[in-house]
């Protein structure tokens, strides 16, 4: 099957009565009629359900659907895209391990990554994950390179291949965070990528109608490096399935942040239009980009497919069709920056991307409010900065909106 086959088709499990869609399985348990049954379900050695917080047949079926889209060996749903990220890490560091991370990440993340400090796990920024800066930090603690594919809001464009390199050399587990760009735009596990995270929350779901999000395991065979020695058991009886069946057998249960099965219906439902929402997203994130650079009153628009962009030609590289919905610009001043929110009619202030309609933030006062002044300059986050997540609506109402708020502006 292709993408767009994929996307309705791929692993689609109905039942008898012939319905189209998944059916929704709001169950928290499901009986067996014996005991040799539901033992062998609990172990693992036969096919089947217990428990939602373990498995659901809908979540299941969300999983395999995002896995075959991704071309993931397995993939694990949670209840945001943040439970996601928590686990995939936790399922790989110990006490002592290192991470490196990318400076530009989400800051939901970028906190995450510093709170794991108290666990004794070390987090260190780099400005730019390339080859240079990576060698010059790893050492034998190191276990994970984290990034995503386009920073929010800082929307640096990660060199997958070349990390993934990097990662390679020194058996590293790499992570990318795949939420801006999509299956769609980029598949990472292609370009050497260990693990994709989505939070599906946004382009994924599509719609903002339920908070999720999953782990993509590639099947890397870097497990059985004695390195990971937490790994062993799992290597030994599940193969390139030692990431996926750790993580269903220690924090995933631990922790339970599974995904409710009535989000797993609803981002099934969106999925099978990702294709189409994605090329709107584009295509108006582009026009946007372009009307913003020739407005005397913006003074930078960051837009990786703008031929301005520092970002360019990497995106070019990665992004034929696009470098999604989201950009950023600044208008000089945050009195600038919050008339021209305050003036606008149809695009909503929304602490949000990823959603069919346009949305606008002040990153610097709120998402970014508890950061430092020196994170927020390595975030890409300035006092002057809108986001745009720019919706699928027509271009010229998106257009009109920004024109009349920006002439609200001396
Ligand atoms: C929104 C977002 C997250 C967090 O996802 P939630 O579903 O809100 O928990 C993580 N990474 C990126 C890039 C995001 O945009």
């Amino acid at each position: 099957m292709k993408f767009n086959t994929k996307l309705i088709h791929g692993n689609l499990k109905t039942d008898e009565t012939g319905a189209t869609n998944t059916p929704l399985h709001l169950s928290n348990a499901f009986a067996h009629n014996t005991a040799e049954k539901l033992e062998g379900i609990m172990k693992g050695t036969s096919m089947g359900y217990a428990y939602t917080r373990i498995s659901n047949p809908t979540v299941t079926s969300f999983e395999r659907r995002i896995a075959s889209i991704e071309g993931g060996l397995a993939a694990t749903a949670a209840a945001s895209g943040m439970s996601a990220i928590y686990l995939a890490i936790m399922n790989i560091v110990e006490c002592g391990d290192e991470i490196i991370a990318s400076s530009g990440l989400f800051g939901g993340t970028y906190a995450l990554l510093k709170n794991l400090k108290s666990y004794g796990i070390n987090v260190k920024f780099l400005e730019n994950l390339d080859e240079e800066s990576l060698e010059a930090v790893i050492n034998e603690n190191t276990k994970i390179v984290f990034g995503e594919t386009l920073g929010n809001p800082k929307l640096d464009v990660l060199d997958i291949e070349e990390v993934a390199k990097v990662c390679n050399k020194h058996n590293l587990i790499f992570i990318v965070d795949s939420t801006i760009t999509t299956p769609f735009l980029i598949r990472p596990i292609e370009y050497g990528a260990d693990i994709v995270i989505h939070s599906t929350s946004k382009y994924i779901n599509g719609t903002s109608n339920s908070i999720g999000g999953i782990i993509v395991d590639g099947g890397s065979s870097k497990y059985k490096d004695i390195k990971y020695k937490n790994f062993n058991e799992y290597s030994k009886k599940f193969g390139k399935m030692a990431y996926t069946s750790k993580l269903r057998n220690t924090v995933g249960k631990d922790i339970g942040a599974s995904l409710a099965p009535f989000n797993a219906f609803l981002n099934l439902t969106g999925i099978e239009t990702l294709s189409l929402r994605m090329r709107e997203h584009c295509s108006n994130t582009l026009a946007v980009a372009k009307f913003l650079s020739n407005n005397s009153k913006v003074t930078s628009v960051n837009y990786p497919s703008l031929s301005t962009s520092k970002y360019y030609n990497i995106a070019q590289k990665y992004y034929k069709n696009g470098a999604s919905g989201v950009l950023t610009f600044r208008l000089g001043s945050k009195e600038n920056a919050f008339k021209f929110i305050n003036n606008l009619k149809m695009i909503l202030n929304i602490t949000n991307i990823g959603d069919t309609k346009t949305l606008i933030i002040h990153p610097a006062s709120t998402i970014c409010s508890s950061n430092t002044e020196n994170e927020k300059e390595q975030m890409g986050v300035f006092d002057d900065l809108l986001r745009l997540s720019v919706g699928i609506e027509d271009i010229e109402d998106i257009l009109f909106d920004i024109e009349s708020a920006m002439n609200s502006i001396n």
